[in-house]
């Protein structure tokens, strides 16, 4: 599968915020945003009039880049989130936060979204007892991820397990470290999605 392979640390500084993409290194002094100033670039303190659609467009992309997702994979799940009931924006979060590298991320097997992704697809995790190795498989509430037995000896799978406090396992998830499972007690409200997001904006541009 594609996937954006340029340094990270700049995708936050071009959207001026933190997007945690790197793992404990975000939650440390050496974060870019935290030591650096402005926007990647030599002209990045001259970048002119805000439009309309250039804040629309950058809500897009740091939500897209958050989530590790290229153009084409994101729409995709905007299209989806469209044709479901209710509240497009929500929807498109809901449907993010239910992807499996994403659960896999917040229940802390894995210190980032694109570890995760990398731990799902070595097959490392297993959805209710069967082995899924789909990024992008939509976990469901009540379901039960677990670490393949065979893979609870993997170093950066433990670290991550245990640097976990930094970050918190979310409300929705209970995590139970000594048999590596996790329970998806329930998917998160909008509330719960405390990064700030402005989803009517992506809804607003996909509309034009
Ligand atoms: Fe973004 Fe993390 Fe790099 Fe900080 S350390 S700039 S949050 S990827």
């Amino acid at each position: 599968m594609a996937r954006y392979t340029g340094p990270v640390c700049r995708l936050c500084r071009r959207e001026g915020e933190k997007l945690f993409l790197k793992g404990d290194r975000c939650y440390s002094s050496k974060c870019a945003i935290e030591s650096r100033e402005g926007s990647p670039g030599v002209h990045s303190r001259f970048r002119g009039r805000v439009s309309e659609y250039k804040v629309q467009l950058r809500e897009k992309q740091k939500v897209k880049r958050m989530y590790r997702l290229l153009e084409k994979q994101f729409r995709a799940v905007f299209h989806q989130a469209d044709r479901l009931r209710g509240v497009t924006g929500e929807n498109l979060l809901q449907l993010l936060e239910s992807r499996l590298d994403n659960m896999v991320y917040r229940a802390g097997f894995a210190s980032s979204r694109a570890e995760g992704r990398q731990i799902v697809g070595h097959g490392h995790i297993l959805v209710n007892g069967k082995p899924v190795n789909i990024p992008s498989y939509q976990v469901k509430e009540g379901d039960v991820l677990t670490v393949r037995e065979t893979s609870r000896g993997i170093g950066r799978i433990n670290e991550s397990m245990s640097a976990v406090e930094a970050r918190r396992v979310p409300d929705w998830i209970e995590l139970d470290r000594g048999t590596y499972t996790a329970k998806i007690r329930a998917l998160p409200s909008r509330e719960q999605l405390t990064h700030p997001m402005r989803e009517q904006l992506i809804v607003e541009l996909y509309s034009k």
